[in-house]
């Protein structure tokens, strides 16, 4: 009897000291890099990394270990170094032009499948000039040749849509893998159909490089390889791989052999003559700008007389969505054509591309489909906006993207937070603070130091109740 009202005591006593220090510890305001509220999807690189400069130096001793750049040297083996100097395996530390190839890993640094191209031969066929002569005009009178570039994006088959609707050419500057887009040949993202589609609705696909550097810094090596990769993409896509290309920001420097390599590449480079700054214009506030600008430079010339060459971007959603059809309305209005930038050079269609006999194209398409949430069944596509469950919003006409709320569409709340990455394409990944590589993080399911410590506390305490309690009822 005198045992079992021992049990019976310690049994209690146990079940209330573990429900006691649970709800405690659970209560406890963690203050650990796990535990900090995520940042929502908008929030720029800056402001996360700011976040982490602020956990890192409240945490921790060692910040040496998570700077990178010329002054901290190369982030550990696997991580990424990102624009503002800080290591890392996030999409914002990764992703190309912003993550610094120098000090780190980027997302730029994987190769397209299939054999390199560097020994394709590269004869300057036609009577277009090659590098080094840039081209920033048209010679054809009376056409207008429209170039987008750093697509594909999520608001691509909207623009390839406009452009069916009135019938106009126009030439794309494709990047290879940009802001986090993925590669364009990765059969289980959106991109090498829209490239496809390009082709068959007759645009012309030119080369914007693999990850958008800046090609008159990098060294001679580094800018082969930009070029080198973004060709093997598209001719995984295509079978063939451009003859024109466009650098980065529009740089290819003299003097920093850029533009001589263009041309030992066999390439044509391409400027403009006219810059709608639509980058710099992307709000419904502020677009009315880059229409000035066309309305303006196109007032100055005669159809009969004069053509022209002009920059977009299809990475920004008012110049798909506002500026491009105001372009094609004008165009039509006062007579030109719209062309190709090719046709606005009178160069054959032949000329514009380099096949590459040892690797047919469309071969990523024999892989197989990508598989929807439920296992083993195949997604299909979208028939009416909605999405989840078995139906994807890729390959759709109502938008890449799946909501939160499982409807397709290209906006940011489509693509930004709650975005469904298994039903569709989602734009930024929810950054990850707590880096796995890192010692100083436990781990994505470990848990704070603070917790453990408090457990230690609470575990040490009750067995010396209970032992007190023993040594009292004995006694
Ligand atoms: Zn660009």
């Amino acid at each position: 009897m005198r045992l079992y009202r021992f049990l019976v005591i310690i049994a209690l006593l146990m079940g209330i000291a573990q429900c006691f220090f649970f709800d405690i510890v659970n209560s406890v305001p963690t203050d650990t890099v796990l535990d900090q509220p995520e940042p929502a999807v908008e929030e720029s690189v800056a402001e996360v990394e700011g976040q982490i400069e602020i956990i890192q130096s409240r945490e921790f001793t060692q910040n040496a270990d998570y700077k990178c750049g010329a002054k901290w040297g190369r982030c550990p083996m696997g991580t990424c170094c990102s624009a503002s100097g800080y290591c890392g395996t996030s999409q914002l530390h990764c992703r190309s032009p912003d993550c610094l190839i120098d000090w780190g890993q980027c997302d730029a640094d994987r190769t397209p499948e299939g054999p390199p191209t560097k020994d394709i031969l590269r004869p300057s066929i036609g009577k277009v000039p090659y590098g080094p002569q840039e081209i920033r005009s048209c010679t054809v009178p009376g056409t207008v040749a429209l170039t987008f570039d750093d697509g594909p994006t999520r608001y691509t088959g909207e623009l390839l849509d406009l452009l069916d609707k009135y019938e106009a050419p126009a030439t794309f500057f494709v990047t290879g893998v940009n802001n986090g887009k993925g590669q364009i040949d990765d059969p289980s993202l959106p991109w090498a159909p829209l490239i496809e589609r390009m082709l068959l609705s007759g645009h012309q696909i030119a080369s914007h490089t693999w990850s958008h550097e800046d090609l008159s810094k990098i060294t001679p090596t580094q800018r082969r390889d930009q070029m080198e990769k973004n060709e093997a993409a598209l001719r995984n896509i295509m079978g063939s791989f451009p003859t024109y290309m466009r650098p980065p920001f529009s740089k290819c420097h003299a003097g920093s052999g850029c533009r001589e390599a263009m041309g030992d590449m066999g390439y044509h480079i391409i400027l403009y003559d006219i810059d709608t700054d639509d980058w710099k214009n992307d709000s419904p506030d502020h677009i009315q700008l880059s229409k000035d600008l066309f309305d303006n430079a196109l007032a100055k010339g005669n159809p009969a007389t004069k053509s022209w060459l002009v920059i977009g971007h299809d990475a920004h959603e008012q110049t798909v969505h506002n500026l491009t059809e105001h372009m094609l309305k004008t165009i039509i209005r006062l007579g030109y054509r719209p062309v190709t930038v090719g046709d606005c050079l009178q160069d054959p269609r032949d000329n514009w591309y380099r096949i590459d006999n040892r690797w047919p194209g469309h071969k990523n398409k024999k892989k197989p489909p990508r598989k929807g949430p439920q296992k083993g069944i195949p997604q299909q596509v979208s028939v009416d906006g909605s999405c989840g469950s078995n139906y994807t919003c890729l390959g759709s006409h109502f938008g890449l993207c799946c909501s939160s709320v499982y409807l397709c569409g290209n906006t940011t709340l489509h693509c930004g937070v709650g975005c469904r990455k298994d039903s569709g394409y989602c734009t930024v990944e929810t950054p990850s603070n707590g880096d796995p590589w890192d010692p100083k993080f436990p781990g994505k399911s470990g848990k704070s130091e603070g917790e453990s410590d408090f457990r230690a506390v609470g575990t040490a305490a009750l067995t010396s109740l209970l032992l007190a309690l023993i040594a009292a009822m004995f006694m």
